[in-house]
């Protein structure tokens, strides 16, 4: 049975209970973040704590504990579940207040944490489709209010594709859950970070691990006509990793198969994680 983290307690993910004034359940108004484990170690730690204090302090909710307190709680959570592989949510939410939009009183904050199953193996080739971004624009800050990104899922699996790749205006934002990369003529490109897209961990890290060899241009814009155009396309999140995206729209991209681009990214990731 699963252990969960709520509010200073560990204790049976049954037993975990959130009072209905909640403002997470009355208004979305929270946020998360998803850190994953490998060989029983939180990834990237440091980079998901920054980017989960940057979303705990853009929407004005007081951060309620320190990086050693996050770190000291994670690893009791996962020593708890037993977990080698696997993913840690942390959420936090405003607290429990009368239902106003603003509360008489700041709230103490909900915080909850529980582990989830990892995925394993090479990412499977995707078929995704090019969706209108009918997000808000905040979307570099991990809020829980999720219901545009559940539609545009929604949309997706309607057209017959795992995944949607998201464009704004012609630009390129995002995956749905996830950031993406396309090999445009002979670059390899990832939209440049504004206020449309989630500050992506990953996306950090496969620039980094490229720059020996490869330059990723990620300070330009992606255009549609370019994503159309591009021989390679893959999607990079904590979770999914780097999945391959070899039909967009029901055309094949490039060969129609994970590309040379993409197998030298998931080789030096590879490496990385598993080093
Ligand atoms: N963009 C969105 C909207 C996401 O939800 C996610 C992750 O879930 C990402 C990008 C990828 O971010 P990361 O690589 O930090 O998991």
């Amino acid at each position: 049975m699963s252990i969960v983290y709520l509010n200073g307690a560990f204790l049976p993910e049954r037993e975990a209970m959130v009072p209905v004034l909640d403002r997470g359940f009355i208004f979305g108004d929270g946020v998360y973040e998803v850190i994953p484990v490998f060989h029983g170690r939180l990834f990237r730690l440091a980079e998901h704590l920054r980017r989960f204090a940057r979303s705990v302090a853009g929407v004005g909710i007081g951060m309620p504990l320190s990086d050693d307190g996050w770190r000291a709680m994670l690893e009791e959570l996962l020593a708890r579940n037993g977990a080698g592989s696997a993913s840690v949510y942390l959420q936090v939410t405003r607290g429990v207040a009368p239902r106003d939009l603003i509360p008489p009183q700041p709230p103490a904050p909900t915080v909850f944490a529980m582990v989830m199953p990892a995925r394993s193996g090479v990412p499977a080739p995707i078929d995704a489709v090019v969706l209108d971004d009918i997000r808000w624009q905040r979307c570099d800050l991990k809020v829980i209010s999720l219901l545009p990104n559940v539609l545009l899922k929604q949309e997706a699996l309607a057209r017959g594709a795992a995944d949607a790749i998201l464009v704004r205006n012609g630009i390129v934002t995002e995956g749905v859950s996830s950031n993406v990369f396309a090999v445009v003529g002979d670059r390899l490109k990832t939209p440049a970070q504004t206020a449309y897209l989630l500050p992506g961990v990953t996306r950090d890290l496969v620039i980094e691990l490229l720059a020996p060899e490869l330059t990723v241009v990620h300070d330009e814009p992606l255009t549609v006509a370019e994503l159309h155009g591009a021989s390679e396309i893959f999607l990079s999140s904590s979770v999914r990793e780097l999945a391959p995206v070899t039909r967009l729209d029901g055309v094949a991209v490039g060969a129609g198969v994970p590309g040379p681009v993409w197998r030298l990214a998931w080789q030096r990731y590879c490496a990385f994680r598993d080093g």
